[in-house]
């Protein structure tokens, strides 16, 4: 497999997941990446503590979103990827979690394929596993779970049909929303109007894994209710019945902690 040390000249990019939020859940293979990396293109999303693994020398590209300051659109990037690749370099795009997991990669990937050049996607831990982790939340318990959704929460505004609610509420799965968090009451009453029960626990998740982690655990109705502008960000949406079995959930009235078996 090419690697970082590769001596040959040619432009390479590696998609790297940079984990979600700790400086040490990157893979090993992520981090000796960076470590010979010529160029770092990376997202606001990225631990930036990570950057100081980048030999001296290298060129770092910030392409993050942050208020007040302009944005790269995503032609953009893809542009800055090809161009770096096109010049020789060791280019790694670090990518906040996994890059396959809302990450946009698939249209890097397209860029790249487009312009001939040569890729690798190396995986990362995603917002999902690591909030499940936080939480001590097993999002696939066998006695409550058959399947996990990632769901995003852009498409949850009220009364849309961009996703299938039913299923959705009749899956018997853990939903996992990303970037749900500002729609929350909307995902709620959806969900509430597809029959879902109203006390489903609902864990919030916000800045898993970081020192700032903050965890939340409510219920369905109550969380139709929220101000979604007070949660913290980035912070995933857990909702299932596994939500009982985290530690989190014995503290809040109305829940009872655990089920019986
Ligand atoms: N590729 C990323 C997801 C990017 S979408 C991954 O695999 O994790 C961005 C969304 O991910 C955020 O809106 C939030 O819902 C979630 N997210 C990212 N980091 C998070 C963290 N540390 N804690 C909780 N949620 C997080």
């Amino acid at each position: 497999m090419l690697d970082a040390n590769d001596t040959s000249s040619k432009g390479f990019v590696w998609l790297v997941g940079a984990g979600p939020g700790a400086s040490d859940l990157i893979t090993v293979r992520g981090l000796k990446l960076l470590q010979g990396a010529e160029a770092v293109v990376y997202d606001e999303l990225a631990n930036a503590d990570l950057l100081k693994n980048c030999p001296p020398g290298c060129e770092l590209h910030s392409v993050g979103k942050r208020a007040g300051r302009h944005n790269a659109t995503q032609d953009e990037i893809n542009a800055l990827l090809v161009a770096l690749a096109r010049a020789g370099r060791k280019v790694v795009r670090l990518k906040g979690g996994d890059p396959m997991v809302f990450g946009r990669a698939g249209e890097e990937i397209e860029a790249l394929r487009a312009a001939g050049l040569p890729f690798a996607i190396v995986p990362g831990v995603t917002a999902a596993t690591a909030s499940a982790a936080a939480a001590a939340l097993p999002l696939t318990h066998r006695d409550f779970s058959s399947a996990v959704v990632f769901v995003t929460g852009h498409q949850c505004a009220a009364n849309t049909d961009a996703l299938d609610w039913q299923a959705l509420t009749k899956l018997r799965a853990t939903l996992c929303f990303y970037m749900g968090v500002r729609r929350l009451p909307e995902i709620a009453h959806n969900l509430l109007a597809h029959g879902m029960a109203p006390d489903m626990p609902l864990a919030l998740i916000s800045e898993a894994t970081r020192p700032s982690q903050k965890i939340v655990i409510t219920r369905l109705d109550a969380a139709e209710k929220m101000n979604a502008e007070e949660i913290v960000q980035p912070a995933l949406v857990v909702i299932g019945e596994v939500v009982r079995l985290s530690d989190f959930a014995a503290r809040v009235p109305g829940l009872s902690a655990g089920i019986e078996r």
